[in-house]
């Protein structure tokens, strides 16, 4: 109920989004709506070089919470892995003024990208919006803290603030690994796992945190976008990987 709850009210924002899309786009002749479906969808456009022989990923961050330069080459090196782009994969950065919140809903960070985004897709170009906000999410709990969110097909933000917050201390994971792990996750369900646009293979979706998968070492597994996945990490000094049954789902739409 919550979830339909939940998807239902994504659904209306991305309705109002679109419709304000329509203006904007009659203004600059950049068409967004390529670039507003849901997460997941793009899967194969993403993963396979049939369509879009680049990808562009436009790194956008609040002055002071830039991700770490190592978190950035490790990205890059699990698309390098994952998806095929002949023609290369391009990293766009810029820092941004901070839009002033200490706790961001989906449909504030909707409306930045509306603001701030740059790049969308061309003719051979498949273009990524990533975005490193200096806030936590609305989502919050007593108990949970997420640290990042997939809410488009080519869009997800990193609650950096949070993630500063939990790590490069003692007892926390280093700032990079947790980096790491929490952009390759969200960019994992962007990718379209697990049973999010990229078919199951095998039987591997969790079924008690629906669109992840069930191994527990995997990067797909719920916690890794959670505070509370952070003793996994705590001593590690590098990212958890997907697991073979994640990598197959991928091979099958088209990826590495
Ligand atoms: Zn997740
Ligand atoms: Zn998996």
């Amino acid at each position: 109920m919550k979830t339909f709850y939940l998807i239902s009210l994504f659904l209306i924002s991305l309705l109002c989004s679109c419709t304000k899309d329509s203006i904007s786009q009659a203004s600059n002749g950049i068409n967004h709506t390529p670039n507003q479906k849901s997460t997941g969808s793009s899967s194969h456009d993403l993963l396979s070089d049939q369509k879009y022989k680049n990808m562009m990923i436009e790194v956008v961050y609040v002055d002071g919470f830039k991700p770490t330069q190592n978190a950035i080459n490790n990205f890059v090196s699990f698309l390098e892995a994952r998806t095929y782009k002949p023609h290369g994969i391009v990293v766009n950065e810029r820092m941004i003024t901070s839009p002033g919140k200490t706790r961001y809903t989906i449909n504030d960070l909707i409306a930045i990208e509306e603001d701030q985004r740059t790049q969308y897709n061309t003719e051979d170009t498949i273009a990524v919006w990533a975005f490193f906000v200096d806030g936590a999410s609305d989502k919050n709990t007593d108990t949970g803290t997420v640290l990042g969110t997939a809410y488009r097909n080519t869009s997800f933000v990193i609650f950096e603030k949070s993630i500063q917050n939990l790590s490069n201390s003692a007892f926390e994971p280093s700032r990079d690994v947790l980096e790491t792990t929490v952009i390759t996750h969200e960019f994992g369900h962007i990718l379209g796992l697990t049973n999010l646009g990229a078919t199951l293979q095998s039987e591997h979706e969790d079924t008690e945190h629906a669109k992840h998968c069930n191994v527990e070492s995997c990067l797909m597994y719920w916690s890794a976008e959670t505070g509370e996945g952070l003793a996994n990490l705590f001593g590690s000094n590098s990212a958890p990987t997907l697991d073979a049954q994640c990598i197959a789902d991928l091979q099958a739409n088209g990826g590495k």
